[in-house]
């Protein structure tokens, strides 16, 4: 018997269960069982071509090496225009850090202020690496509920009120994985208005999903409080709005204080993002933008079906998301666990999707239904769920 074991810290790590559920679903469809996959956060869709050609273009011409560990300027000035053009924000491209998708930048920002007998705020539910990594620190994760009643969205108040001493970071997602919430900015004023008296407290916002609002709703960047700036860690990348998951970008906003500790991190770990990628997501920044609506009107649509479908269903209810892919319908009327109806979901009826408690304790009786899969893959779904909860 082997005597190696990993640091406690290991032991403290979680797992992504849509990263799980997708090896389950993949599992069954080996066996050639037909699984509808509702599970994994990611647009179906292809990356756009202009976007592809750029890739094969920085190939032929040679960016085959290292890049420096905070990505090449012109991917850094990209970034910064668009967030100019986005927001009217003025974020210098020296703020920026390009990362290995936007998921390093949570790992940078909750290791630069998490240890033990310090206190992380995060929503709940959330997706589950914040919580996760915060554990891995040693700090103590706190959770912000996002409440149904509410939209999904958080309160200020009760975000305030959670504050104390020890608190060192507060994170923020919106709009948000899993439940699709978009806060409003009647209650980011209040809160940034509340975090300016404590002001040892850093802001990390998880802005992944901010290409994909819906109802005419223009996203609300956190870079947008001057105020907060100071202490405001942004994320962003191109996995969801561009449809470039498997490529590994992302990007990141530092105040300068901080941009040290980050840069060296990327340089003890990943080295740089990789140069093929950097030069593809030039050319998504900088490209024609019209990929992006459609894919964010075709996302509309099925939010709609999705939302319908479900609210049809025996036992289930299901709030309109606001933002990003997801559906969080409540399923409590159905008398089953959301965790046990997941599991019968994915071996009974074929249909993956993700149990709410998987995202947090506020995720009790929900499910995490991605729409990111074809308006025909979306119905057949539904049905598939009804006739399981009819049968
Ligand atoms: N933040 C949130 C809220 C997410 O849902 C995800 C992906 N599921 C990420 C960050 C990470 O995205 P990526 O690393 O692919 O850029």
């Amino acid at each position: 018997m082997t005597m190696v074991r990993p640091t406690d810290n290991f032991g403290r790590l979680h797992d992504e269960s849509a990263f799980t559920v997708l090896a389950r679903a993949t599992a069954f469809e080996r066996q050639g069982r037909d699984i509808i996959n509702l599970g994994i956060g990611q647009p179906d869709f292809p990356t756009p071509q202009h976007i592809v050609d750029a890739a094969t273009r920085a190939l032929r011409d040679g960016h085959h090496g290292y890049t420096p560990a905070n990505g090449i300027l012109p991917l850094r000035e990209a970034i910064s225009h668009s967030l100019g053009q986005r927001f009217g924000v003025d974020v210098s491209p020296e703020q920026l850090l390009i990362v290995p998708g936007g998921k390093f930048a949570i790992f940078t920002a909750i290791q630069m202020f998490g240890e033990p007998g310090v206190e992380i705020i995060h929503p709940d539910p959330c997706f589950p690496i914040y919580r996760s990594i915060v554990e891995f620190t040693g700090a103590t994760p706190i959770p912000l509920p996002m409440r149904e009643d509410h939209g999904f969205a958080f309160s200020a108040q009760e975000a305030l009120s959670l504050i104390n001493e020890r608190t060192r970071m507060i994170i923020i997602n919106s709009p948000a994985n899993p439940t699709g919430g978009v806060t409003p900015k009647k209650e980011l004023d209040l809160l940034v208005a509340g975090l300016e008296r404590y002001e040892r407290v850093a802001i990390l916002s998880d802005e992944i999903y901010g290409a994909m609002t819906y109802d005419g709703q223009r996203h609300i960047s956190l870079l947008s409080y001057p105020s907060i700036r100071d202490r405001l860690i942004h994320l962003d990348g191109v996995s969801k709005s561009y449809a470039m998951t498997g490529w590994r970008l992302g990007w990141s906003s530092w105040p300068a204080n901080l941009y040290d500790s980050a840069y060296r991190l990327a340089i003890n770990s990943y080295s740089c993002v990789s140069s093929i990628s950097q030069w593809a997501a030039i050319a998504a920044l900088n490209g024609p933008q019209a990929c992006v609506t459609a894919m964010v009107a075709e996302f509309d649509t099925r939010r709609r079906l999705v939302v319908e479908s479900l609210n049809g269903l025996p036992g289930m209810s299901c709030v309109m998301p606001s933002g990003a892919f997801f559906a969080f319908p409540n399923v409590t009327g159905t008398g089953w666990q959301a965790n046990a109806l997941a599991r019968a979901l994915l071996e009974e009826a074929g249909v993956a999707v993700i149990a709410g408690p998987d995202f947090g304790t506020y995720g009790k009786g929900h499910l995490r239904v991605s729409y990111a899969s074809s308006a025909k893959n979306l119905k057949r779904a539904a049905d598939r769920i009804g006739e399981f909860l009819s049968g």
